[in-house]
């Protein structure tokens, strides 16, 4: 699979199952905010793989990576 974090950030983008790890807390400190992208998703397993199966065929629909 050709990965790049610049694919990850695209796909997580238009993935709608997207859900950040870390849940937004509630004190203002958006310099520590992750960046949306399937690293930051807590679908994403740390094998590199999406464990909802949606990376590839996000790539695929949106012509990614
Ligand atoms: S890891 Fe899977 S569920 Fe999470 S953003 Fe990527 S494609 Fe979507």
């Amino acid at each position: 699979m050709r990965a790049s974090y610049d694919t990850y950030q695209k796909v997580a983008e238009h993935c709608s199952a997207y859900e950040p790890t870390t849940g937004r807390s509630s004190v203002s400190n958006s310099y520590s905010e992750p960046a949306v992208s399937c690293t930051t998703c807590r679908h994403f397993d740390p094998e590199k793989y999406c464990r909802l199966d949606l990376y590839d065929k996000i790539v695929k629909n949106h012509e990614l990576g």
